[in-house]
């Protein structure tokens, strides 16, 4: 019997009332007053010209691969260690992963990697902030200018997370955010794009209302509203953007939350890692986390399936983390090797993620840290 989650999703209270006001209203579908509340919420506190929510992370990206006119021939660095959507972005119009090996202390793609991989064809650069912690930005943006390629990051993790002072999700021209069930501020399935060039503005709307120019006609910019270009439904209803302007306001609280559980864990396993050759995240000084996840560096593979089934044993559910993409099914077709990535692949089978959910217990918390402890490497 689970006793302790994984996750376990997170509500302030406010989301009822919201969603109550969206059926009064009554307004359903998207882009009315929840929506642009959410819009706004996002633009202002991240100080940026332009938000939109999206449907999911995975259709955000999806979106910034049709603004970037990917197209068959095009090559994309990415990491190695990400979900598969990073990659199916790109790869739905005919791009080809070209996949990085990641920095051994945050997980995230190794920087001092990515000139010798690009080529003529090369088109991207994704990068993903893994648990939040920001990437080694100023090095990327600089590459990425020397070579005139696009940033684009899947900032599912990190929102709220810093680097040198700056917030994940403002760096590149583009960004996509997640608000999964699992992820820090959420409507159940949910994401944005966050415009940071505005060229991309008018475009992205139209893309977002499968390929119509509908949205400047709501705002009265056009008298009638017609097909434009290409495009999908990439637009959530106004129910979900009740439910996540709850959330976004109550920023705070929940990143306060949070913090306080992700401490309390590295505070109190710092011991019991240094005693069986475990280690706890590295968060750089450049970098501010966003709290999204608590993870264990396992000393092996053995050790790692270990302690899963030691803590379930225990009711408590812990979990593994990304398999390498080069070496899935789909990356073996793009030309994956075993030995490719080897940071990625021996990471990928050591780590194990402690559950960590917004709201969870000082009790719930004091199990999972007597259970780990009580586990001998
Ligand atoms: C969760 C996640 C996604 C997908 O998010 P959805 O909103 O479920 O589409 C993409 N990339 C990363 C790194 C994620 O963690």
């Amino acid at each position: 019997m689970i006793r302790i989650p994984f996750n376990r999703p997170f509500a302030t209270g406010k989301e009822i009332d919201y969603i109550r006001d969206a059926i009064a209203t009554p307004k359903l579908s998207g882009d009315g007053a929840h929506t642009t509340q959410c819009h706004t919420l996002l633009e202002q506190s991240l100080g940026i010209q332009k938000a939109l929510l999206t449907t999911s992370c995975t259709h955000a990206l999806e979106m910034a691969a049709l603004l970037l006119n990917m197209a068959p021939g095009d090559e994309v660095i990415l990491p190695a260690f990400t979900f598969p959507s990073t990659a199916n972005a790109f790869v739905l119009r005919g791009a080809r992963p070209i996949f990085v090996d990641v920095r051994a202390d945050t997980l995230n793609i190794d920087e001092s990697q990515i000139e010798q991989r690009i080529t003529d064809r090369t088109k991207a650069i994704f990068v993903v902030h893994y648990a939040g912690v920001g990437c080694e930005m100023d090095t990327i943006l600089a590459i990425a200018r020397r070579h005139v390629l696009a940033v684009v990051e899947d900032n599912a993790h990190g929102l709220y997370g810093r680097y040198r002072g700056r917030y994940l999700g403002t760096f590149g021209q583009l960004a996509a955010l997640s608000f999964h069930e699992t992820k820090n501020f959420s409507s159940g399935e949910g994401g944005a794009l966050l415009i940071n060039d505005a060229q991309f503005n008018q475009r992205a709307e139209v893309l977002r209302e499968k390929g119509t120019d509908r949205s400047r006609f709501f705002r009265g910019e056009v008298d009638k509203y017609n097909w434009i270009d290409v495009g999908s439904s990439y637009l959530p209803s106004e129910l979900l953007a009740a439910f996540l302007r709850a959330q976004l306001e109550h920023r705070g609280q929940i990143q306060s939350m949070r913090r306080e559980t992700w401490e309390n864990y590295a505070r109190e396993l710092a011991s019991w890692a240094e005693t069986n050759g475990a280690r706890l995240p590295i968060i750089p000084p450049e970098c501010e986390q966003s709290y999204h996840m608590f993870y264990l560096i396992m000393p092996s593979f053995e050790s790692r399936q270990a302690l899963i089934s030691h803590l379930a044993a225990l009711g408590i559910l812990a979990v593994f983390h990304y398999l390498p993409l080069h070496l899935s099914p789909m990356g073996l077709r793009f030309g994956g090797c075993e030995g490719d990535c080897p940071v990625t692949e021996n990471l990928a089978d050591r780590l194990l993620r402690l559950p960590f959910f917004t709201g969870m217990s000082s009790s719930e918390q004091a199990q999972v840290i007597d259970a780990v402890r009580a586990f001998r490497c």
